[in-house]
């Protein structure tokens, strides 16, 4: 009955990762996955989460089904830690959140909600993208686009390409934006660059769709989110999908949420029963225990700022390994041009090294990186800084 089917390709990143763990090479190190490792290569347990999960494993009440639209306290919570804690449009009643299955849970209820209001609409994503961004829209029947964004020969932002590109978009057409540590080139607008696509966004009456998976990773969790306030601040209606799963290392917990800023508290009342629809037709509720878990952790103001230390000492230490790399290239290899270490922001650093390079650095050296030239950051400690230096001074001599 299902011998027509298609193979399923896989993850090449999965795929690589289980290549990564064949390898005997006594000093390899894993570069593909987007994940957070401390600096002795665990995934941690951040000691406010597993404060709350205890408080859970001892609490006896039962795991009752969540609301379609989620934990009222978890909700609120994302809109202050979105949104910061005195937005307007919150307190207006203009946003309309629900807790979702993690940030990509948020996407597809997202993409379903604009499929649904707007079925004629493509969606314009960054070049390159995070891949499941293409799938996820176009598997709820949006045809997706590529706007321009990296310049290979900066490492930067080709800002020029993309503002003509959006410049000549159709009205009513969907942005996909990351608002910090894009993945998977590490490169940002700046706020002034922000502010110029805010004015386009507005002028050709786009729908900005942010999705906010590493706030907190870049350069702070005020600062990651500057291009959410700012949208609300210029009146624009648009949609953010945020994830905790890198900020509170709950990936398995699948803790997100999706909020739509609307043009008044009405329309976001009129939303909010959408979104519950549209969550009750794919999965009908969000998890308790992770709702629980996330809400615990952001509404008890003791365990709130340990959590913003916590978070802050991740994002010092991928910051620290950046400048590490970039001092210890400018010394082995003086004419190698290693800014983009520092420039980029996040988990990723998105290298330009050439297929060639890439097979190299994992037969002869036991580094491996995905085939677009992507490194995850969090890979790197001070234990193999030294060898990845000398792996990639060898490919690249
Ligand atoms: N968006 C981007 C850009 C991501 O990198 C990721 C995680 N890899 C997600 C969304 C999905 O987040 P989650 O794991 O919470 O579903």
């Amino acid at each position: 009955m299902f011998q027509h089917l298609q193979q399923y390709a896989g993850d090449p990143i999965f795929g690589l990762n289980d290549a990564f763990h064949r390898n005997t090479h006594p000093q390899k190190i894993n570069l593909t996955i987007g994940l957070y490792y401390d600096e002795n290569g665990r995934i941690p347990v951040l000691p406010s989460v597993a404060a709350v999960q205890k408080e859970l494993a001892d609490d006896p009440s039962p795991r009752v089904y969540l609301p379609m639209e989620g934990l009222a306290s978890y909700r609120s919570a994302v809109q202050r830690v979105v949104f910061g804690a005195d937005s307007r449009v919150v307190a207006e009643g203009k946003v309309a959140t629900i807790q979702t299955l993690g940030g990509t849970g948020a996407l597809k209820v997202g993409a379903d909600l604009l499929h649904d209001a707007y079925p004629l609409a493509g969606v314009w994503i960054s070049d390159p993208a995070w891949d499941n961004h293409h799938a996820i829209f176009g598997g709820a029947g949006i045809t997706t686009h590529s706007y321009p964004y990296y310049d290979p020969d900066t490492k930067g932002l080709a800002f020029d390409a993309m503002m003509n590109c959006l410049n000549e978009l159709p009205a009513r057409s969907i942005v996909l934006l990351h608002p910090c540590c894009h993945n998977p080139t590490g490169v940002d607008p700046t706020p002034e660059q922000w502010q110029q696509i805010i004015a386009v966004m507005l002028e050709r009456g786009l729908i900005p769709f942010l999705d906010l998976a590493y706030q907190g990773m870049g350069e702070g969790m005020e600062e990651d989110a500057y291009a959410v306030r700012a949208m609300a601040d210029a009146g624009l209606s648009f949609l953010v999908a945020n994830s905790f799963s890198k900020n509170l290392s709950v990936y398995g917990e699948r803790c997100g949420g999706l909020s739509v800023v609307c043009a008044s508290a009405d329309e976001a009342e009129l939303v909010l029963g959408q979104l519950k629809a549209v969550v009750r037709r794919i999965y009908s509720s969000a998890p308790w225990h992770g709702g629980h878990v996330v809400a615990g952790v952001l509404n008890d103001p003791q365990r709130h700022a340990q959590w913003l230390t916590e978070v802050e000492a991740m994002r010092r230490r991928m910051a620290q390994v950046r400048k590490a790399v970039h001092e210890m290239l400018a010394a082995k290899l003086p004419g190698y041009d290693a800014d983009y270490f520092l420039q980029q922001k996040g988990m990723f650093t998105y290298s330009g090294l050439s297929r060639e390079q890439l097979v190299a650095l994992r037969e002869r050296h036991g580094v491996y990186i995905i085939d677009s030239g992507r490194i995850a950051v969090p890979g790197l400690n001070n234990a193999n800084l030294e060898h990845f230096t000398d792996a990639l001074v060898d490919v690249l001599e």
